[in-house]
């Protein structure tokens, strides 16, 4: 069985109608990742209901189910709520990440604690620059913090400068990142994305609290990359995530599931063993699940 450490979800009542949904909370950026005004949107819709089926069709044992890097603390409270919903339902398949904008102020430090409270097990997806406040916000420095004092991990959004221009691509500077988890060593910290393949580019040293997911990486790498960058950051610090219910296979008609990007890393010339510890004891080790 598998952990994919990095999915989405959303209410009907939000996807059957994105625009009227964003609109009135005025969370644009959202809706230009999700309903793109040029191109065809990647974002397909799943319920509950059939998150669970295709974990069970796909071997998926549990998923990180991350909350979106909202522009305003409102929408946070509101993915909390969807989110704590589902994790009453599913309480032994979700993992869930609580939403933050350090721009909420203390109410979205009391939300976190709310989230810990209620057995979530971290914070993110967060992209500051695409939430309106700076890596180095006071009260993103509390929140992380607070993830250290409970045992939670943090997941940044990281864009790979490289690729090319895409719906919502937003600049995440590798630097500030780095800079922010050398800054908070008792924080685990969780770079989606394969940190935008930047420790492939970068001298920089990585500290140890830094892990990587694969999320999005068969849309963004034609050639997978996993091996390579296995060898760079230590395979220890790699864990398995689609972004499910993104379509990462634009090609495949069908809609997306677990199944292709497991067999996507399993032909990518990695070990039984290296696959066993990004799909499992990996996630297990870094979301405190043992
Ligand atoms: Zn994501």
């Amino acid at each position: 069985m598998a952990i994919d450490s990095h999915i989405h979800l959303y209410p009907a009542d939000v996807y059957h109608s994105p625009v009227a949904w964003a609109g009135p909370r005025d969370e644009t950026y959202w809706l230009s990742c999700v309903n793109p005004s040029k191109g065809k949107s990647l974002q397909a819709w799943k319920t509950i209901s059939e998150l669970l089926h295709d974990m069970d069709a796909g071997g998926i044992e549990k998923v990180a189910l991350l909350a979106w890097y909202w522009e305003f603390h409102d929408s946070c409270i509101e993915n909390f709520s969807w989110q704590l919903e589902w994790l009453k339902m599913h309480p032994d398949r979700l993992i869930c990440f609580a939403p933050f904008n350090a721009k909420g102020g203390q109410p979205a430090l009391d939300l976190l604690e709310s989230a810990f409270d209620a057995g979530f097990k971290g914070i993110g997806e967060l992209n500051p620059p695409a939430q309106g406040y700076g890596y180095d916000d006071p009260v993103l420095d509390q929140a992380l913090q607070l993830a250290a004092q409970n045992n939670a991990a943090v997941n940044f959004h990281v864009t790979d400068p490289t690729t090319r221009d895409y719906p919502g691509k937003i600049d995440t500077p590798f630097d500030s990142l780095l800079d922010l988890a050398s800054s908070h060593l008792n924080t685990q910290f969780v770079f989606a994305h394969l940190g935008g393949c930047e420790p492939l580019r970068s001298e920089e040293r990585i500290p140890n609290n830094v892990a990587f997911d694969t999320a999005v990486s068969p849309l963004l790498y034609k050639t997978p990359v996993y091996r390579e960058f296995c060898d760079k950051v230590g395979i220890e610090n790699v864990l398995f995530g689609t972004d499910y219910p993104l379509r990462i296979f634009p090609r495949d008609i069908n809609p997306p599931n677990f199944l292709g990007p497991l067999v996507e890393l399993r032909d990518s010339g990695l070990s039984a063993f290296e696959i066993e510890a990004i799909t499992n004891s990996n996630p297990k080790r870094i979301f405190n699940l043992l």
